[in-house]
């Protein structure tokens, strides 16, 4: 296991409703330097989520033009939507010296992996999968078949955390965070 250099750009991965966003949000609001990326994606927003700050939120036809062009740094489908990170911003930051995070599904992070070798890449995962199934459903959000295709690809990237620099329990939100901090270097 390797640790993060500051200033890199490092990834944090793990099923849905693992609590990356909730996880991303406390290190950010603790590490104000931190860049986040905001991705676009091709999903209906939720309630709450506002365009240009959760995500960008585009139409299906707008993405694959933007793929096309070679706009995204990483693209994949999740649960029936498209879901990209827009490439300059993240090169801009870097190039300034900025840290960069980005918060992703896996077959993103596989090809983040390919074109960024030296970044850090967390892998967070949950207590067990029924707390995971759980957390899922409690959000209260999504179809029962958005929950079924969720759970099917949580099943699914759970058996990839041995191919990540580090992997970090999200058990109990406080003692996360410590450990990423730790891990990232901050
Ligand atoms: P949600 O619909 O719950 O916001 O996100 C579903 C999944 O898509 C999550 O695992 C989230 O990390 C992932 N995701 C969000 N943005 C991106 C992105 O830009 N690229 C990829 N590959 N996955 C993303």
């Amino acid at each position: 296991m390797v640790d993060a250099v500051p200033g890199r750009l490092t990834l944090i991965t793990g099923p849905s409703g693992v609590g990356k966003g909730t996880l991303v949000a406390q290190l950010l609001a603790k590490h104000p330097e931190i860049w986040l990326s905001i991705s676009a994606t091709t999903r209906s927003p939720r309630a709450g989520e506002v365009d240009g700050q959760h995500y960008f939120f585009l139409s299906r036809e707008t993405f694959e033009q933007q793929v096309t062009a070679g706009g995204f740094l990483e693209w994949a489908e999740f649960a029936g939507n498209l879901y990209g990170t827009p490439r300059k911003p993240v090169e801009d930051s870097l190039a300034l010296g900025r840290p960069v995070l980005l918060e992703i599904e896996l077959e993103g992070a596989r090809q983040v992996r390919q074109s960024f070798p030296a970044g850090f890449q967390v892998f967070l995962k949950p207590p067990s999968f029924e707390e995971l199934e759980r957390r899922i459903r409690g959000r209260g959000t999504d179809s029962e078949e958005a929950i079924s295709k969720r759970l099917g690809r949580a099943r699914i990237e759970l058996e990839a955390e041995g191919e990540f620099d580090a992997a970090l329990v999200n058990g109990d939100l406080a003692t996360a965070l410590v450990e990423l901090e730790r891990l990232m270097g901050l």
